[in-house]
């Protein structure tokens, strides 16, 4: 008989090696082979280290919630952050591995448009009541508070307004009144604000977006400061499958390694961006949150510094054909429903993320045909200048 190894037998020992691999190694299995039912059960007790199957968790997640775990300083008695299948999934399994039918929810009233969906179409489904109200006005927020809140859920710079929550006032009286409170960091980001400092209980990421930061994986992340919240969050996350791929999170792993280069170099590039736009003839307005001009100048600098982040929008003056033509004369920039890829991407809100709002609510939030967001890459600053100069004169002349 030879010892050679077959297809069909399995494993084939993994060659030795006196040294060890610089990059993360991928580990695909699904499953993994225990060498007896005493070791088996004590894994699936946890006082036996590693893996069972991959949808209860793999080592590439794992590596890759620990380094954003690092980048958030996840409180030490919180355990490792989790990382899910995407972002959308760790939204949904921090309301619902957390909360039973009967309890209020509180969202911020511009929340990612799938979850204001999730707020106010599925959660009702489930006998979860939802409310949403404005962060920036503290008042205004404490008001929809009722007595069967259980969480509240903000982002901190709100999509595509650049609004600043008023997230010391939000954080305090969620803290008086024992409310769990949710903090969706994708767009501010660990570089730009650690939300657990700030009183957030659970903090939740797109990891697709910039941290991430190559439009090439769909992830996301959620940490939460109590173990019981956090194994929760878990344990609905592992039942309802919102596993992630392994290679997925190697490639997410990968872009993580330069993400404060690349948030700082867009963040720069955001900054000089938004005061040459606000120069050009034919632009209405700028927002971006540490220009003076921005509504919430003052809190933007409390609470976020001098880091005004990688996202900007502005509005052009006249209607969707003066959009259509700036799209059209910025070919270099790419016209995509997403932001914080490596390069500069344009959105148009009113055709894309807020087409499903009526007229009247959409431009309450002063979001017009001549609307656009700019999530800002890490380009040379004067080429970018020169491409939106050249497509805001060709749609505005
Ligand atoms: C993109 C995004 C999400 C959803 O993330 P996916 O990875 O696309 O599911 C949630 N919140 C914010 C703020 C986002 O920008």
């Amino acid at each position: 008989m030879s010892d050679r190894p077959t297809s069909l037998m399995r494993p084939v020992p993994w060659p030795d090696s006196a040294s060890r691999p610089l990059g993360t190694p991928i580990q695909p299995s699904v499953v993994y082979a225990s060498p007896d039912p005493d070791t088996l059960d004590a894994q699936y007790g946890g006082t036996a280290p590693g893996y069972t199957y991959a949808r209860e968790g793999h080592p590439n997640a794992d590596v890759l919630a620990a380094r954003i775990d690092a980048l958030e300083e996840v409180p030490e008695t919180a355990g490792r952050g989790l990382i899910t299948g995407s972002g959308m999934a760790a939204v949904t399994a921090a309301l619902m591995g957390v909360l039973r039918a009967g309890d209020h929810v509180l969202g911020g009233d511009q929340l990612y448009g799938r979850s204001l969906r999730l707020m106010n179409q599925d959660l009702a489904r489930f006998g979860i009541a939802t409310g949403l109200a404005d962060p920036t006005d503290a008042a205004a927020f404490e008001a929809a508070i009722r007595p069967e809140t259980r969480m509240i859920l903000i982002e901190v710079v709100s999509n595509p307004t650049l609004r600043v929550a008023d997230l010391a006032a939000i954080a305090a009286m969620a803290r008086a009144r024992g409310i769990l409170l949710a903090v969706d960091n994708t767009f501010t980001t660990p570089r730009g604000i650690r939300a657990f400092e700030h009183g957030a209980d659970i903090v939740i990421h797109s990891v697709t977006k910039i941290l991430a930061g190559h439009s090439d994986a769909t992830l996301g992340y959620v940490a939460a400061r109590d173990p019981e919240v956090r194994r929760a969050i878990y344990d609905f996350a592992v039942t309802t499958g919102m596993t992630p791929s392994p290679f997925d999170c190697w490639l997410a792993e990968r872009g993580l390694y330069s993400f404060e280069l690349r948030y700082d170099r867009a963040e720069a590039n955001a900054a000089m961006l938004a005061d040459h736009l606000a120069g050009l003839q034919g632009v209405r307005r700028v927002l971006y949150p540490t220009r003076p001009d921005h509504p919430d100048h003052n809190r933007a600098v409390a609470l976020l510094g001098a880091r005004g982040g990688h996202m900007l929008s502005f509005e052009i003056e006249g209607g969707r054909a003066a959009a259509n033509a700036l799209t059209g004369a910025a070919p270099r920039i790419a016209f995509a429903p997403t932001l914080g890829d490596i390069g500069t991407t344009l959105s148009h809100p009113a055709s894309s993320s807020h087409r499903g709002m009526g007229e009247d609510a959409r431009l309450a939030l002063g979001i017009t045909e001549g609307f656009f967001r700019v999530s800002v890459g890490v380009e040379d600053i004067d080429t970018l200048k020169a491409e939106f100069a050249k497509a805001i004169e060709a749609a505005t002349a």
